[in-house]
């Protein structure tokens, strides 16, 4: 069967899916990945909204009988692949499959650890709220089959328990664990390496190539493919598992790992209870320097003070480490010794890296202190990682390219040479939607710029009654926007809702459910999120979404580029621009039968000559600078709704 009946009109997923629908854009996505799959070359797509990209890819995944890992973004899609889109495809097609799930190892329980709970909860006593977290996991532990933590759902992801029953690769015991044949990381690690097609997401498939953290490095041979969708994502999370990390949390949990495998050895002594003791003393005199929440701070300004204070725990870590390892009380020290050791190690590559390899800086977050080295560059390390597992390589996202230029994306991947094509979205956007430029804005660091674009906006919430995402470039923007939107409507006739009065997923149900509010947000709700019908009719951004100038992930990569003699703004901070302005603006449509508004305030759109490469990515929906026309627009579309 080829993939022309399958994804026809009277094909098997159209009998298997109430209100299939074909899309010739699907079946042409999911040949040119057949085709990738069977040369073992490549490819990387931009399929539009609307296209069906996941089935494009999974269809000729399954039809292949190859082994394919397929790696997301996030764990919302990872969890719906697993449970709802492949096992039904593989039904409707008749193409039975064994799949497996696999996600990072701190998503499942570490029987070995739970083990230890009376000695923790003996030496350092139990959070407030914990026990009946803990009691629950207990009861849990006698039958789950996976250990997979998601099904203690009403456990918070953020409560102080999961630390406690979850393992780190440093202190997972691996080959001398007691515990290891009933263990549910291995055992989900097993099921992967005999499954055809494994969902992976792109943190543990990254920490895999790098042999980091929690990846186990096995990932990867004998398969015959990846797929990676939400694939803009990669670029940024390779970085982080390209560098390096130190942090106080791993400090303070070594200490802590350290205390509770004494008292079950009953090992120990005066000497190295002073010493774990010293630990924490040495961890606060950093504190002095860089206190928790200080935020991110360069290299070059951290005090003298600082080094010394880091050379006195680099000391001090080290000789813990010897101590335990004299102590020979079983694995479980030994294991300690050997991350002291590591951890002092650690510091000493970082403090010795060269400047011209990457960027150094500090955070000092909720969490403590960490230390971070990250690269200039991640494209020659990602081809080469690449490279080494010669099989189809796929990257599916619906921001990839700038017009029909992939070269951005493919740079950073350090694939220019792949093979690469975009699919237009099926939704016909000059109907559907309207792009509204309001004239007369002043520059965007004018101090009342926010209140003039919530004045822009104003027309158009009135005539739609609410409906809207007004998408916000910083947290004081969105703060500002909020005293505006007070300003300009004493009593809104919409409920507006706020980012951070409640968790974004139950945030979105709310907006969902209540039909005509206003939603004001920022980085998160710029992607990953779907509203269909007409809740949503208007997504306005505030401002052309360049990064921040400050950030040290950032300033990284524009001094790698300037170093190789690019130009930093044309090169990076205009392209990712652009890209993160086309994941908002994808917010609006996401349905054939949607409709509404694109508001853009940012006049640098048109007085820029950098503006045309932005508007040249924007959907094709026509261009409006009157807000009565769009008024016009939402009234009728919201008309002829309410008479069909
Ligand atoms: S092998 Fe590692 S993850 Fe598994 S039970 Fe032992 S310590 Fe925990």
């Amino acid at each position: 069967m080829d993939y022309k009946d399958i994804f026809s009109e009277h094909g098997p997923l159209a009998r298997a899916i109430p209100g299939y629908a074909y899309r010739p854009e699907q079946a042409a996505m999911a040949k040119a990945v057949g085709a990738a799959l069977a040369l073992g070359e490549p490819l990387i797509v931009e399929a539009g909204t609307g296209t069906g990209k996941t089935f494009a890819y999974l269809v000729p995944a399954l039809l292949s009988g190859r082994s394919v890992i397929i790696s997301t973004g996030t764990r919302t899609l990872q969890d719906q692949l697993f449970h709802r889109d492949v096992p039904m495809l593989a039904r409707a097609i008749g193409m039975p499959v064994k799949i497996a799930l696999l996600k990072g190892r701190s998503n499942y329980l570490c029987r070995h650890h739970l083990e230890q709970l009376p000695q923790q909860r003996a030496l350092f006593g139990t959070a407030k709220g914990s026990s009946r977290h803990l009691a629950k996991i207990l009861r849990w532990s006698a039958t789950t089959k996976s250990g997979d933590l998601a099904e203690l759902a009403d456990i918070p992801e953020n409560s102080p328990v999961w630390p406690l029953v979850t393992s780190t690769r440093e202190n997972c015991l691996g080959q001398e664990c007691p515990q290891i044949s009933s263990c549910h990381v291995y055992d989900a690690r097993r099921a992967a390496q005999a499954a055809q097609i494994v969902v992976v997401n792109h943190h543990l498939l990254l920490a895999d190539l790098a042999l980091k953290d929690e990846g186990f490095g096995d990932l990867l041979p004998g398969v015959e493919a990846v797929i990676l969708d939400e694939a803009h994502q990669v670029p940024d999370i390779a970085a982080q598992f390209f560098g390096l990390t130190w942090s106080s949390r791993q400090v303070q949990l070594v200490a802590r790992d350290a205390a509770v495998e004494l008292l079950k050895a009953q090992a120990g002594g005066s000497s190295i209870n002073t010493l774990l003791q010293d630990l924490e003393a040495r961890i606060a005199a950093l504190y002095r320097d860089v206190p928790p929440k200080s935020g991110r701070i360069d290299w070059e300004r951290l005090p003298d003070s600082f080094f010394d204070a880091l050379t006195d725990l680099q000391n001090c870590l080290q000789e813990v480490g010897h101590h335990l390892e004299a102590l020979g009380s079983g694995p479980g020290t030994a294991m300690c010794a050997r991350r002291a050791r590591q951890l002092a190690a650690n510091l000493a590559t970082l403090r010795g890296l060269e400047e011209h390899a990457g960027l150094r800086w500090a955070d000092g977050g909720t969490l403590g202190l960490q230390l971070h080295f990250t690269p200039f560059e991640i494209a020659e390390r990602l081809r080469a990682y690449v490279e080494a597992r010669p099989c189809a390589w796929i990257f599916t996202s619906a921001t990839l390219a700038l017009g029909d230029d992939f070269t951005h994306f493919a740079s950073r991947i350090g694939l220019c040479d792949a093979r690469s094509f975009r699919i237009d979205s099926p939704f016909d956007y000059r109907d559907q939607a309207r792009v509204y430029l309001p004239l007369n804005m002043p520059e965007p660091q004018d101090p009342g710029y926010t209140q003039c674009f919530i004045d822009a906006c104003a027309p158009l919430l009135a005539a739609s009654g609410g409906r809207a995402f007004l998408l916000f470039t910083s947290y004081r923007g969105l703060n500002e926007g909020l005293q505006a939107l007070t300003k300009r409507f004493a009593t809104p006739p919409f409920p507006v809702l706020v980012q951070g009065q409640a968790p974004r997923d139950a945030l979105l149900k709310q907006f969902r459910a209540l039909g005509n509010a206003v939603l004001l947000g920022t980085g998160s709700f710029w992607e990953g999120v779907d509203v269909k019908g007409d809740a949503l009719c208007i997504v306005a951004i505030d401002k052309l979404p360049f990064a921040s100038p400050d950030d040290p992930l950032l300033k990284a990569r524009l001094e790698g580029i300037r170093r190789r003699g690019g130009n930093p703004f044309f090169d990076y901070q205009v392209p990712q621009a652009v890209l993160a302005l086309k994941q908002g603006v994808g917010r609006l449509i996401r349905d054939a039968d949607d409709f509404g508004v694109i508001v853009i305030g940012d006049p640098r759109l048109r007085t820029k000559g950098y503006g045309r490469i932005f508007l040249d990515s924007l959907p094709p929906s026509p261009v409006i600078t009157d807000p009565a026309q769009g008024a016009q627009f939402l009234i009728s579309r919201l008309a002829g709704l309410r008479q069909n």
